[in-house]
């Protein structure tokens, strides 16, 4: 399908509604094929990339946004990123035995924590919700109400081949204050934003997941004035390299590093959103711990 791995932005016009509709299909691929997910965790860590995406496209950032789901439950962590070039990785953690059932439920009633870094480190917000009612999709209409004061609905599906979503959104009415003070101007956004739910509430999963965009949207929004833009390509990209490998095992410390090389040879750290294997021998370790040139004393000619 042409719509494959990208983000698209849509417009009811003439009101303050918004929509994103968001399709993943090699990108979720690239990030599901490592690893043997029972169907359940697969499903839901492939609905929080495409939700991942939704939330990028709704938001101004320059850096990384990451959504986590945390709980006691057997799917105990799951973590997804998206960059602001929308550029995207995430990851599941399992123990145990996982039964079928919702997201709160295999999750142990987890809670949604939503962090935006800008890229030069510098400011970090994060927002935290409960993992109320049936799936990520509820727990992200909280987030948006509680963090951003606005009506958020999201519709999110999975399955082993693709993810895809579907976001609307009522901004504040008006682009005026006389707008936001016309109460006939306010009541016909209200019911416009009424109506758009209702029938995106109509969409099934296969649906969203099955047809393509322009031919989705039309189904469900023909008799409204719709905008659309350009999509967005979205990919898969991991952000692991062998510096940041070579700090972790600076953290790990000396001794322990030097104990596993001798014992096997190398250290191994396989990164787990993307499976690849980095490598250090002797020869990395010793220049891991060698003091780096500028911590030495500065000598002024
Ligand atoms: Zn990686």
């Amino acid at each position: 399908m042409s719509d494959s791995d990208q983000l698209r932005k849509f417009l009811f016009e003439h009101s303050p509604v918004r929509g994103y509709l968001v399709r993943l299909d090699v990108t979720w691929r690239a990030a599901n094929e490592h690893h043997d997910y029972p169907p359940v965790v697969r499903d839901a860590l492939g609905e929080a990339m495409a939700a991942t995406a939704l939330l990028a496209g709704t938001m101004k950032f320059d850096g990384r946004l990451t959504l986590q789901v945390q709980g006691e439950g057997p799917l105990h962590l799951l973590v997804t990123q998206c960059t602001d070039s929308l550029a995207m990785r995430g990851v599941a953690r399992v123990r145990g035995e996982v039964q079928p059932g919702t997201l709160a439920e295999v999750t142990g009633d987890g809670r949604v924590t939503v962090t935006v870094e800008s890229a030069d480190q510098d400011t970090r917000y994060q927002g935290v919700v409960p993992l109320i009612g049936n799936g990520l999709a509820d727990g992200l209409q909280e987030y948006f109400e509680r963090s951003e004061q606005l009506p958020t609905r999201l519709w999110l599906a999975a399955d082993g081949e693709h993810a895809a979503g579907l976001l609307l959104q009522k901004l504040p009415s008006g682009s005026s204050a006389s707008a936001e003070d016309d109460p006939r101007v306010r009541a016909e956004a209200e019911e416009l934003w009424n109506r758009v739910c209702l029938l995106a509430a109509t969409l099934t999963p296969a649906e969203l997941l099955g047809v393509g965009d322009e031919e989705l949207l039309h189904r469900l929004f023909h008799e409204e004035d719709v905008r659309y833009f350009d999509p967005v390509p979205v990919s898969f990209r991991c952000a692991c390299s062998r510096e940041r490998t070579g700090s972790l095992l600076r953290a790990l410390g000396r001794a322990e590093v030097e104990e596993i090389i001798a014992q096997d040879g190398e250290v191994t750290v396989t990164c787990e959103f993307c499976n690849r294997a980095w490598r250090f021998d002797s020869v990395d370790a010793g220049g891991l711990f060698a003091p780096a040139a500028h911590e030495g004393p500065r000598l002024l000619h």
